[in-house]
């Protein structure tokens, strides 16, 4: 007998969408037919009217960051993998990407470690992570890096800016970043990149303080377009010379950004972007409504020309993935700065982003169900190294599995999300929401109540397949 049968939905499978049930047992999908054929089963979900795509997957996320709370010396942490991971199954999204920080006082094996102390069995949904190099890099962790992306951390972030003054020791220089991205390449992996021109910024901060304008309202004017187009160029040519190299540039926010990645994916090289869900739907103009720190993520939002070219780029172009860049905290932590250099970064938004984005994708756009799960699950998973294991409603994938009621019309209130005291998505009506995660065959969330244990995340070991690195693949 089946663990569980989720009946009638229309289903987002790898080979197109259909009419399917879809049997569980072990935590894997183990068949998958035509409605009523499958058997008995313990439980039954009734998809029918409903949607069904494989979990989501939000693969730039960050919990227990290190942070300031206004009127505490003592600095504290961002909402840990319980809060956020708990909020994700509600949203329908069952896989997390966090970062492990190597710094230079401990082994990236320690560091992987102490990391993972913090999930382990303190997170409901499956987790993953990217591993953070720092400054200037070490010669003897190019090794400790090989074997550690060996050993299922398949990717790497590398920040190409300090992002603000006196932030220092995240920068990498491109020397170092040429040398981890051979390393990288050889171990076959990926590197995400915050992709800024640090002499541009740095200047502009210079400038706008000289100038006393600085209002985080004037963001943009120091997290520019200018600089996108020169750091996203600048580090998409260092990869396209080194054989394998592939990059996945976080939080694409221009159209700048955008054409350097079409550029060199129309060159041939395998480049790949991921957007925000903040920087399709807010803009610079933001900034200014009460409360608009809300609204911001590092770098910056940008303007609606911008807008309009990340939207095109997420209609088969050069922006595969959507992801949150999730630092979950309190309304007045996340207002507590209101500087061009104090301004907390960070959204909340793992909740409502696969419904968010089923209404502006499908509803609103008229994207296909299979191009707007690839958008929130299986490009992710394929960029990666989790797919087909993740991301895929297929025969043998784990069954993380969530059904979408869709033709809503439902208003967000932070009041009904499990995030934090505020969100940016306040009044944001959607057309779609979860009503049940299925995360490896247990039912998570049915109905707005929650069965999850936090025992039940697992780390997810990934290994990226050489055709992600060879050309464009997603
Ligand atoms: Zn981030």
């Amino acid at each position: 007998m089946l663990d569980l049968v989720i009946s009638g939905g229309i289903c987002v499978l790898p080979s197109g969408t259909a009419q399917v049930d879809i049997g569980v047992t072990g935590g894997k999908i183990a068949v998958i037919g035509a409605p009523g054929s499958l058997g008995a089963s313990t439980h039954t979900v009734n998809a029918t009217g409903k949607v069904v795509i494989p979990g989501g997957i939000d693969p730039h996320i960050h919990c227990l960051s290190p942070i300031r709370f206004p009127g505490e010396v003592e600095p504290k942490y961002t909402d840990p993998p319980a809060q956020v991971s708990r909020a994700a199954l509600f949203g329908g999204t069952t896989s997390l990407i966090d970062f492990v920080q190597c710094t230079h006082d401990r082994s990236i094996q320690t560091a992987i470690e102490q990391t993972d102390a913090n999930w382990k069995g303190a997170c409901y949904c499956d987790y993953g992570f990217h591993l953070t190099l720092m400054g200037k890099i070490p010669v003897g962790q190019y090794d400790e890096l090989a074997e550690a992306m060996q050993a299922g951390h398949a990717s790497i972030k590398i920040f190409t800016t300090d992002i603000r003054p006196g932030n220092t020791g995240r920068m990498v220089q491109y020397g170092d970043i040429w040398e981890a991205l051979k390393t990288v390449a050889k171990a076959g992996g990926v590197a995400a990149i915050h992709a800024e021109d640090n002499d541009i910024v740095m200047f502009m901060y210079e400038k706008l303080m000289r100038e006393n304008r600085v209002g985080f309202e004037h963001m943009a004017e120091v997290h520019n377009t200018l600089s996108e187009e020169l750091s996203f160029n600048r580090v998409i040519r260092l990869a396209e010379r080194v054989e394998g190299a592939a990059l996945y540039m976080v939080h694409v926010s221009a159209a700048t950004g955008v054409a350097a990645l079409a550029a060199s994916r129309a060159r041939g090289f395998p480049m790949y972007g991921e957007t925000l869900h903040q920087y399709l739907m807010y803009s610079a103009e933001d900034y200014r409504k009460p409360g608009g720190q809300m609204y911001h993520t590092y770098p910056s939002l940008k303007f609606p020309e911008d807008q309009k070219a990340l939207w095109e780029a997420t209609n088969h172009g050069a922006i595969q993935v959507i992801a949150t860049d999730e630092l979950c905290c309190p309304l007045r932590v996340k207002l507590q700065g209101s500087r061009i250099d104090d301004t907390t970064g960070g959204n909340s938004g793992v909740e409502p982003r696969v419904s968010l984005m089923y209404t502006q994708m499908v509803t609103q756009r008229g994207y296909s169900l299979e191009h707007f799960a690839g958008m929130v699950s299986s490009n992710a998973a394929k960029i990666m190294g989790m797919y087909p294991c993740k991301g895929a409603l297929a025969v043998g994938s784990d069954a993380d599995i969530v059904v979408l009621d869709t033709g809503l019309q439902k208003t967000i209130h932070a009041a009904d999300l499990h995030e934090t005291d505020y969100t940016p998505w306040e009044g944001h009506v959607v057309t779609a929401w979860p009503s049940v995660t299925v995360l490896r065959g247990k039912v998570m969330m049915e109905g707005g109540q929650f069965f999850g244990d936090l025992k039940d995340g697992r780390f997810l070991p990934r290994k990226v397949p050489d055709e992600i690195r060879a050309r464009p693949a997603v």
